[in-house]
């Protein structure tokens, strides 16, 4: 059995509010949210991060836009804007190994992230 926190999730083993899912992605609230609308979408296969995307993800990767602009939508911050975000490795912020893209909305960011 997986020690993945969202392998966990993706299997319900672990409750989270699931705001959509679908064969290859599922899109849960962050648990500490860092804006009013902060979403994690995470691929249903277990890839650590951005280093380990191969060429036959690239299909998954296109889905997972796709599913963010629709989300934006959903709750209502694609007008005013929003910021998707993937950290990669220690430098990058990365606390969860398994591949995951955040949407963040609902208030202003600035620009460079700290
Ligand atoms: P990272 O820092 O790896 O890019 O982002 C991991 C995110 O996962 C963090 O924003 C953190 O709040 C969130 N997170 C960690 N554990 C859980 C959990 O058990 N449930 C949910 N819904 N989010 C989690
Ligand atoms: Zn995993």
């Amino acid at each position: 059995m997986s020690e993945c926190i969202f392998c966990k999730i993706l299997n319900k083993e672990i409750q989270s509010e699931i705001v959509y899912e679908d064969e290859l992605v599922c899109a849960f609230k962050d648990i500490n949210p860092t804006a009013p609308v902060h979403i994690l979408i995470v691929p249903k296969t277990h890839i650590e991060n951005l280093n380990d995307v191969q060429q036959h993800h690239k299909e998954l990767i296109g889905h997972v836009f796709v599913v963010a602009k629709e989300l934006a939508k959903k709750f209502e911050i694609d007008e005013k804007g929003y910021r998707i975000v993937v950290n990669c490795g220690a430098d990058g912020g990365q606390t969860i190994d398994h591949l995951h893209f955040h949407l963040l909305g609902g208030r202003k960011f600035s620009w460079p992230a700290g």
